[in-house]
């Protein structure tokens, strides 16, 4: 696990070490406590080492640590600083134990305090890794580092600017792939591309005047920039800000306190209401984890929800499961992950009235209910229709039939009535009209609009694409996606 240093009670060492127990991992970022107090990390040694003394105390025998070379301010005591905390780490530790230090190089980010920051090179961030290596003497301690070359890059393209743009395809035409993998990675390519380009990528890790225009400066994160210099000196003056999560807002300007402000926990009060007749509350008893109730349930993706694709759609649901509270189950194997199976994947740009997922609880959820609590705290154009529910195992979700609706400019000189039946059980039948009303879907919605449209049907062939088997029926070589909709009006599965 990787958890905030200092909140790591008994209990949730418990609970973590009934399902798994790898590493324990630690981000104290910088060794020294000077610098941990510049780059406001508000952890003491203190902290730390009780930490891991209590980590070690519960059976952990493997402790990683993560830290940065090349902060703001850093100097070589603070280097040293790193394997000297490590040893103190270690020093809990039986014979068996190790601890491993990893070791990246900082890269200032836009919209943080350390903006204007300069980077260190390559050859400075290997001369501060060799230190590290030098310093490590004592067995029982590992050392990893992620490669300077890479980071630089990342320092590069961090504050790029519009340039970079043509810097990226000239670098792709050039051979590079798959970058970000260390297994793949060489920086010739944008070596190569930049000197054809005539850019000096080492400015990008110059440091910035405060005054000078930034690329980002267009983009309004609701941070404002005063709020960042101020920050920045106080970093400087190395004095903390408090975590406003758990403090007092320091006035950064994202929150208005209506839509948006800081949230740490959903109270459960209402979660009683939530279950059948005679349940007990959520996880509570050895049964509650151990025993799934799995319930399928069906959700609307309609207007700008169309735009997320498969896997973002999957992450948007998983955190509304989250954030709605529901008693989600989890797998009980080495790396426990929730019980979530979403059907076939819809293509991006399709609106969809029957998109399911299956998702197994803990405990015993009244439907209408589960319903209401997923759609309080869903997000536009994702809508939560039905569930169905419980079964004691879960079901595998196969496509049967869909049918589609398109609305397209381009075929509204279509004779009316045409209807066919292509190979495959494939029928394509156009209509003057459609209107669909269900009242179960969130008002207004842009479905009812002028046809014609087309209604296209199939069974078993959930690799069909509509716009491209209507693009071949009217020998078209592309469908302009820009004026295509297309809804999943019914599925069955
Ligand atoms: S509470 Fe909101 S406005 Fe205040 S510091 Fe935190 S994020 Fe910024």
């Amino acid at each position: 696990p990787s958890l905030r240093v200092g909140t790591l009670t008994a209990q949730i060492m418990e609970e973590i070490k009934s399902v798994r127990k790898t590493g324990f991992t630690m981000a104290p970022e910088a060794g020294s406590e000077r610098l941990r107090r510049l780059i406001n990390k508000g952890i003491t040694e203190a902290d730390l080492l009780d930490t891991a003394k209590k980590a070690y105390e519960a059976g952990w025998l493997n402790m990683k640590l993560y830290f940065m070379v090349g902060l703001p301010g850093e100097e070589a005591a603070d280097v040293e600083a790193i394997i000297a905390l490590a040893e103190k780490v270690r020093g809990f530790t039986k014979r068996r134990g190790q601890v491993t230090i990893s070791v990246g190089t900082f890269v200032p980010k836009p919209h943080t305090p350390f903006q204007w920051e300069p980077q260190i090179g390559i050859d400075e961030s290997r001369r501060r890794i060799g230190l590290l290596k030098k310093a490590r003497k004592r067995r029982g301690i590992k050392l990893k580092w992620h490669e300077p070359r890479m980071s630089f890059l990342e320092g590069v393209f961090s504050r790029g600017d519009r340039r970079l743009f043509d810097l990226l395809i000239c670098a792709w035409k050039k051979g590079a792939r798959l970058t970000g993998w260390s297994d793949y990675f060489s920086l010739t390519p944008f070596l190569e591309a930049a000197k054809e380009l005539d850019i000096e990528l080492t400015d990008y890790l110059r440091a910035i005047p405060e005054d000078a225009p930034l690329p980002w400066d267009h983009i309004d994160t609701g941070v404002k920039k005063g709020y960042l210099l101020e920050e920045r000196a106080r970093a400087y003056a190395l004095k903390r800000t408090e975590d406003c999560r758990r403090g007092r807002c320091q006035g950064c300007g994202v929150c208005d306190f209506k839509t948006i402000k800081p949230v740490t926990y959903i109270k459960r009060d209402e979660d009683q209401d939530l279950l059948h007749p005679g349940r007990s509350l959520f996880g509570q008893g050895k049964q509650a984890h151990t025993h799934h109730y799995f319930y399928t349930i069906s959700y609307s993706k309609l207007g700008d929800a169309r735009f997320l694709g498969h896997l973002d759609t999957m992450r948007a649901i998983e955190r509304i499961l989250r954030r709605s509270g529901l008693p989600i189950g989890h797998s009980r194997g080495f790396h426990p992950h929730p019980l979530i199976q979403f059907g076939d994947a819809l293509p991006l740009g399709y609106e969809s009235l029957g998109a399911v997922f299956s998702v197994g609880l803990t405990d015993v959820i009244i439907c209408k209910k589960l319903i209401e609590r997923l759609n309080s705290h869903s997000v536009d154009g994702l809508f939560f229709l039905d569930a169905v529910g419980p079964r004691p195992r879960k079901t595998l979700i196969k496509l049967k039939k869909r049918r589609y609706y398109l609305w397209w400019r381009g075929i509204d000189s279509i004779r009316l009535p045409l209807e066919e039946t292509l190979d495959g059980d494939i029928r394509i039948k156009f209509t003057n009209t459609i209107s669909f009303f269900d009242t179960r879907l969130p008002l207004p919605w842009p479905w009812n609009q002028k046809g014609p449209f087309c209604m296209v049907s199939t069974e078993d062939n959930e690799r069909l694409r509509p716009e491209k088997l209507l693009a071949t029926w009217f020998e078209r070589r592309t469908i302009d996606v820009r004026f295509l909709r297309t809804l999943v009006v019914e599925t069955i599965y």
